[in-house]
């Protein structure tokens, strides 16, 4: 079982929390994944992949 990380906060999200994931929008090639928290308050995350920033 391996851990799922938050983009944005780098903390691990459990299944039953309330978190997204979606496809970079500038190179598609990294799945951005946000916990509960970001997403409710918006951080920014930054794509590993490209360098891309988006809230
Ligand atoms: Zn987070
Ligand atoms: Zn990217």
């Amino acid at each position: 079982m391996r851990a799922i990380r938050c983009t944005s906060c780098h903390r691990s999200i459990s299944p039953q929390e309330d978190s997204v994931k979606f496809e970079c929008p500038n190179c598609g090639a990294f799945t951005i994944r946000r916990c509960e928290t970001c997403r409710k308050f918006s951080v920014k995350y930054k794509c590993p992949n490209c360098g891309f920033e988006g809230p």
